[in-house]
């Protein structure tokens, strides 16, 4: 199946994720709902079961998320009219909700596609006997 498909290279491949396309063939979708990862690649069906971002695309949310907003918070405090504190969670708690719905499945998307790309398979045990380099 790898011989079907032109090699991708990592940028690639990360940018396919992001937008939630397989790495492979860019037309299938990486996820069934909102971050549930489908087992195949409905199009060129490669495995991605094999490939589990675990808790790696929730860090990396909260680290963009919380190096936007808190400049922002800090910028406000410090050039603004110093708001009450319920305007600060007024303000800043939807937004990084906001922000962290939107990022996160382009976040998961961009690492599953990163893990393919390096070729960095969850081992048998955990897939439940896929081989993805067979
Ligand atoms: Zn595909």
């Amino acid at each position: 199946m790898d011989d079907d498909h032109a090699p991708v290279d990592f940028w690639t491949a990360l940018l396919r994720g992001w937008h939630g396309r397989c790495p492979r063939c860019n037309k299938g979708r990486l996820f069934g709902s909102y971050l549930k990862m489908k087992g195949h690649c409905e199009v060129c069906d490669l495995a991605l079961e094999p490939y589990r971002a675990d808790d790696a695309p929730a860090y990396f949310t909260i680290f963009i998320v919380g190096h936007i907003v808190v400049p922002l918070v800090l910028l406000v405090e410090r050039w603004g009219a110093e708001p009450p504190l319920w305007v600060h969670a007024l303000l800043w708690l939807p937004l990084s909700v906001a922000l962290a719905l939107v990022l996160l499945p382009r976040i998961k998307g961009a690492v599953i596609a990163l893990l393919w790309a390096q070729k960095v398979a969850a081992p048998k045990a955990v897939t439940g006997g896929f081989d993805p380099s067979a």
